[in-house]
């Protein structure tokens, strides 16, 4: 097994400590908004069934222990100490956090640095910023200056930002830099509509453009990545048109001002992911969720991110978000399946030892390091 010196988790969420039910711990290994079937578990499924292998000795349960057993001993541990032992025995040295999602069910960044014992950093989401703005403006211009103030504000203790343009409005739109007066007119639109439904969720598309350089603008003065959700997501993305190829021309502009891109979770546009890498100087990826979510097969993922992207550009993530066991089961799966790839090639005479331990470590931390300048 190749060994990790430092692991940094590029993107990943915060964990619930609360005592944990068994539908809500099997809601939290789902994507899906949905009950589930009656009669299944998300436990038979390639999340579940790693997790038992993987979880459940670090839970002090034998490996492959039933769904019945874990949850009682996780019970019996109570949701802090069994999510603090999974995160000490996961070892991520450094934790960047989402905390634009659903903060108030999970642990900040102060609360995962004593649970896990990492250096934690910030990573801010724009569109969360946005929302939070127009809590307080009064008019499109308004929420322009509270927003660009307070993005400023965040992007200075941070060490990177965040938008989820794909799941909000797709990648599939117009993808230059509105005028401040076009910005401010849909601002003036989405506050009205707001006050109407007394919903605040962000899908302008206008809006968005205009977070997206600002945003631009900030990583340029404080030579961080800006960071783009990819595929994967809510049962109400549209999938086709969250390819990243589709955003091409945005990243463009990020290239022209050699700021990085990095490509989140990529499924299932990790061949497109991989490609886009290789031909934009600033373009970077992981498909940290797909290696959870692959279970016993996810060599195949490594194996196409391995296949075309460059070393120096594929970065380690796990996604995980609430479970501590995504934390964990997120490094084990990343070492294993690097781990069974590298080995090959140096068994096949394709790289030396040394040129894999290399690699290893340029995905595992160094890439990260030189990016988001830790
Ligand atoms: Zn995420």
């Amino acid at each position: 097994m190749i060994e990790l010196e430092r692991l940094i988790d590029h993107h990943c969420h915060g964990v619930d400590v609360r005592p944990l039910s068994r539908a809500r711990l099997e809601a939290l290994m789902s994507e899906a908004h949905r009950p589930e079937v009656p009669g299944c578990t998300q436990f038979d499924k390639p999340v579940g069934m790693v997790m038992r292998r993987y979880c459940a000795p670090v839970l002090g349960l034998e490996p492959h222990a039933s769904p019945e057993d874990y949850v009682a001993r996780r019970a019996e541990l109570g949701g802090e100490e069994a999510s603090r032992r999974l995160m000490r025995a996961a070892g991520t040295s450094d934790l960047l956090l989402d905390t634009g999602h659903r903060s108030g069910d999970i642990l900040d960044v102060p609360g995962m640095a004593a649970l896990s014992g990492a250096s934690v950093r910030e990573i801010v989401r724009i569109e969360a910023v946005m929302e939070q703005a127009a809590r307080t403006a009064g008019s499109g211009e308004q929420l322009l200056t509270l927003f660009e103030a307070a993005l400023a504000e965040r992007a200075s203790k941070a060490v990177g930002l965040k938008s989820i343009v794909a799941y909000r409005t797709t990648f599939d739109i117009d993808q230059s830099a509105p005028s401040r007066a076009e910005a401010a007119a849909a601002g003036d639109a989405w506050l009205r509509r707001n006050a109407e439904s007394g919903w605040r969720r962000l899908e302008d598309p206008t809006l968005i453009r205009h977070g997206l350089y600002v945003a631009l603008d900030l990583c340029v003065q404080r030579q961080f990545p800006l960071q783009l959700h990819v595929g994967v997501g809510d049962r109400d993305v549209d999938m086709p048109k969250c390819d990243p190829t589709v955003f091409v021309p945005f990243i463009l502009q990020a290239e022209v001002k050699d700021v990085p891109i990095t490509l989140l979770h990529c499924y299932p546009f990790v061949q497109e992911s991989a490609w886009m890498a290789e031909v934009f100087s600033n373009v970077y990826f992981d498909v940290g969720f797909t290696l959870n979510f692959t279970g016993a097969l996810a060599r195949r993922a490594m194996e196409d991110a391995l296949g075309m992207g460059p070393f120096f550009k594929q970065l380690y993530s796990s996604d995980a978000f609430g479970l501590a066991e995504l934390h964990h089961l997120g490094r084990v799966q990343f070492q294993r399946m690097l781990s069974a790839v590298l080995s090959d090639w140096v068994a096949a005479g394709d790289c030396s030892v040394k040129e894999a331990d290399r690699t290893a470590a340029m995905i595992a931390h160094k890439n990260a390091e030189r990016i988001y300048r830790l």
